[in-house]
């Protein structure tokens, strides 16, 4: 088995992945970061983001496993301290693997051309310089005119993160569903928005259409984009899934009890 160690540049991380590749390397893997079978990260969640995108042209044929060195997160399941236990894991590998959604991002600018993008927590298209103003449509259907900060459009597993900022709901990942959370609506007399969390079926899509000419910040997962005039963007779920190799279950709402909560220690 291909494998890598993928890590961010805190000293923990660093430490904890290079003895990790030590401990691989001696247990008879290849560690090496072209075409690896399963990609291990040490760091956040946000390691894993970074792993994911630098992965994402290879998504069917990469399992991912997530080692954290602070608090427990949502795509880590592994400490710092269970290196051996890790290593033992991959040697007893049997392929097993669990797929979660992504988003499909399709970009027209203005000038005509497009942008394909997948995100696994995310993207928002927001203003900063004044009001967004865009029409929302589910499926072809208009359903409203949107004015505010933002619209952000997650999925399952990225609903604790951003879109629980904005109000959202958390969802299970075993669900096919998008979600859409409103950041900071107008809502008076003269404009209106549902001003409720929407959670979309696996067989619809949602296309924004902003105002023409002004400059919208899109956001994918960790990523911005500011420099193109955006004319519309549609979101559906992806064709690919992320998959990780999950040796050791845990019960999802315990990972969230754990992260915001924390009442049951
Ligand atoms: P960051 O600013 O370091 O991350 C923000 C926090 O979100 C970190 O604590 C990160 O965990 C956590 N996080 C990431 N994915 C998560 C998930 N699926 N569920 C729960 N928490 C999650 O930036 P980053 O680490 O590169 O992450 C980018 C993400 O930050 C974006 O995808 C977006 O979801 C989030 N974000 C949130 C807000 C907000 O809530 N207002 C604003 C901008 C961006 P780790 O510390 O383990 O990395
Ligand atoms: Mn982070």
């Amino acid at each position: 088995m291909r494998v890598w160690v993928f890590h961010n540049s805190g000293e923990a991380s660093t430490n904890a992945a290079h003895s990790l590749s030590k401990k691989l390397k001696a247990a008879g893997f290849t560690v090496n970061p072209a075409r690896p079978d399963v990609v291990i990260t040490v760091g956040g969640d946000g390691t894993l983001l970074s792993a994911f995108h630098r992965y994402n042209a290879a998504l069917d044929k990469i399992r991912f496993v997530g080692v954290h060195t602070g608090h427990l997160g949502f795509y880590t399941d592994w400490r710092d301290f269970e290196l051996d236990e890790l290593v033992q894991a991959l040697l007893n590998d049997k392929g097993e693997r669990v797929g979660y959604p992504l988003l499909d991002i399709q970009v027209t600018y203005e000038d005509d051309t497009t942008g394909h993008y997948v995100a696994l927590n995310e993207s928002t298209l927001k203003r900063v310089s004044g009001t967004m103003k865009t029409d929302v449509f589910i499926k072809d259907n208009f359903f409203e005119s949107f004015r505010g900060d933002g619209l952000c459009i997650c999925t399952p597993t990225g609903s604790t993160a951003y879109s629980k900022s904005n109000g959202g709901a958390v969802i299970h990942p075993r669900l096919e569903a998008l979600q859409i959370t409103e950041i900071a609506s107008i809502n008076n007399r003269v404009f209106r928005t549902l001003s409720a969390p929407i959670i979309i079926a696996p067989d619809e899509w949602v296309i924004l259409k902003p105002a023409t000419g002004v400059n919208y910040v899109m956001t994918i997962d960790q990523f911005n984009m500011t420099d193109r005039p955006i004319k519309e963007v549609r979101y559906r779920i992806a064709d690919e899934r992320i998959y990780f190799a999950r040796y050791k279950h845990m019960h999802f709402w315990d990972r969230v009890e754990d992260a915001f909560i924390g009442a049951k220690k």
